[in-house]
């Protein structure tokens, strides 16, 4: 079982590795077009001085790349699930780099998502404004109702470009369900029971929830639900 096991990392080590630091990946953050993964502090390092993707050189963005990575949840559950003992390892690490300098570890800290996105929210909509989206990427969604309190959408199957954003997706069902676009704040969109976030494009949702998983991209919706 034991050699089992060591073949089969083995042979996976590449694609669960860092190019840049050789380590397995640690905050696994994926560019957005690209696909190619990194730890986040190495690719933040890197995008420091660079905005290219160090795996395949193409340029992520000219002026803002940081926008355009995402920490990708299923790669990093993927090396969490294969080399035991490397989340336990990262987080004692992680604690102790932040005890011995006095400062609240981030992870025990409650996140704030609206700070985290405000940025990303301002190069979509300057996005937007450049085009209709009529020459972008498609992404096949179905969209299920998840609550007794609003009505199923006539179409649940639906074909959209992968930069339309969660706020596109709430506008939408806020017209069909809500009879009112402006209604789009009383809608909450899930993939996998969590919440997505109202900036996050299509394509980030899909890479970082959806990578290995057959089509279309299963969202589901409800009344929003105040946390
Ligand atoms: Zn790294
Ligand atoms: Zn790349």
């Amino acid at each position: 079982m034991i050699m089992e096991r060591k073949i089969k990392l083995k042979t996976l080590n590449s694609h669960i590795t860092c190019k840049i630091c050789r380590g397995y990946f640690i905050d696994a953050s994926t560019v957005t077009e690209c696909l190619h993964t990194f730890c986040k502090s190495c690719l933040v390092k890197h995008l420091e001085e660079n905005n290219t993707c160090p795996t395949c050189g193409n340029v992520i963005h000219q002026s803002h790349p940081l926008q355009y990575i995402s920490f990708d949840r299923t790669m990093q559950d993927i090396v969490y699930k294969l080399v035991p003992n490397l989340q336990d390892d990262e987080m004692k690490r992680e604690r102790e780099f932040y005890k011995t300098r006095n400062l609240p570890c981030p992870k025990d800290l409650p996140q704030n998502h609206e700070l985290e996105e405000s940025g990303a929210e301002k190069a979509n909509e300057a996005h937007a404004e450049s085009d209709y989206h009529r020459q972008d990427e498609q992404v096949n969604v179905c969209l299920e109702c998840i609550s007794n309190n609003l009505k199923n959408l006539k179409r649940r199957f639906i074909r959209c470009s992968s930069q339309a954003t969660i706020t596109h997706l709430k506008k939408f069902v806020a017209k069909k369900v809500l009879n009112g676009m402006d209604k789009y704040r009383e809608v909450d969109i899930l993939c996998n029971d969590e919440l997505l976030g109202k900036d996050h494009t299509l394509k980030f949702v899909y890479v970082t929830r959806w990578r290995f998983r057959d089509p279309p991209l299963r969202l589901q919706y409800r009344p929003r639900i105040e946390l």
